[in-house]
């Protein structure tokens, strides 16, 4: 399974804006962001911001910024955009919402990782269970009515213990309901547009892909 192995914080640089995969220390000023606003390599202080951007450019940068969020490859967000296509809607927003519906984004919906990168490691390390089997697939599509529950096990771990006691009443998204005692969560709709608070111009990525 290929995934992203350099440094991640070159991802923000490189789209101009902070994309919070880094979770605590994204809000902190250890940012790189906060201290290096500027695309990475050679040239990058020489204004890439500033210069004239196509239209080609700022649907690549769409899709790109999106994909990095998400941490989805090339080949499965293109598969991800051909069943969007496939759905009723505005493909833009069936993609996002499918996106959305991933496992390893529902556990960091649910509050149980600090970005979608860790949620996707709890994931794949097999600390959850999907509707009381063991699952670990970050990429599975979870649906209305599954139940994502942290495993008896993994309860006992050092980090879990300390999220239940920390958690507190953190809220989740009205898709979602958490039980913080019980460390279960459910999905109880399907997300909408307005529950994905990211910024990002999905009829850029459209035009991407439909070139
Ligand atoms: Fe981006 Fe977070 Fe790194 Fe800042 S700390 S540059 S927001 S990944």
């Amino acid at each position: 399974m290929a995934r992203h192995i350099d440094p991640v914080c070159k991802l923000c640089r490189r789209e101009g804006m902070k994309l919070y995969l880094k979770g605590e220390r994204c809000l902190s000023p250890k940012c790189a962001f906060e201290k290096r606003s500027y695309a990475p390599g050679a040239h990058g202080k020489k204004g890439v911001f500033r210069r004239k951007v196509s239209d080609f450019g700022m649907q690549l940068r769409e899709k790109q910024k999106a994909r990095r969020i998400y941490g989805v490859q090339e080949r499965q967000f293109r598969r991800y955009f051909r069943s969007a296509l496939r759905v009723k809607g505005m493909t833009g927003v069936m993609l996002l919402l499918t996106l959305e519906r991933r496992l390893d984004n529902v556990v960091y919906r649910m509050g149980l990782a600090e970005s979608r990168a860790q949620a996707r490691q709890l994931v794949r390390h097999g600390h959850f269970t999907l509707n009381g089997r063991n699952h670990n697939i970050p990429s599975y599509l979870v649906e209305v009515g599954d139940v994502v529950e942290v495993r008896p096990t993994s309860r006992q771990n050092g980090y879990f213990k300390l999220l239940a006691e920390q958690r507190g009443h953190r809220s989740v998204p009205q898709w979602l309901e958490f039980d913080n005692a019980r460390m279960v969560g459910k999905m109880v709709a399907m997300p909408d547009r307005q529950a994905v608070d990211l910024p990002l111009n999905e009829q850029l990525i459209v035009e991407y892909y439909s070139r």
